[in-house]
């Protein structure tokens, strides 16, 4: 099987599919993985192509499984400290789904009241 080497355009044009919400203008740009925590550029994206030609996209860490939508740009006016902490708690709960059990039943009780 040969092994097919993206172009910077097609790598281009993977991570535009893969990042619809935060498109890519060039390689250069550069993404914050709120996972790992590394600031990377698009030419560092790790692509692989799965049997059925479909591509993931994956943070350049090796071992951290981010994908385009854990990652943000940085910089960005409208990632303000609030927007981040909604972020910690988000991936706090992801990561720790039988911590906040007392939360949820809460949530569903305001929305019998409602
Ligand atoms: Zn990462």
């Amino acid at each position: 099987m040969k092994r097919h080497l993206l172009t910077p355009e097609e790598k281009l044009q993977i991570l535009r599919e893969a990042d619809p919400l935060r498109p890519w203008e060039s390689l250069d740009e550069s993404r914050h993985c709120v996972l790992c925590e590394r600031t990377f550029t698009g030419r560092q994206v790790r692509i692989s192509t799965d049997r059925r030609g479909r591509h993931n996209v994956n943070c350049p860490t090796e071992d951290c499984p981010s994908t385009p939508r854990e990652w943000i740009t940085p910089g960005n006016p409208l990632v303000d400290d609030d927007a981040w902490k909604d972020w910690v708690r988000i991936l706090d709960e992801l990561s720790e789904p039988t911590s906040t059990p007392k939360l949820r039943q809460k949530k569903r009780a305001a929305t019998i009241a409602d």
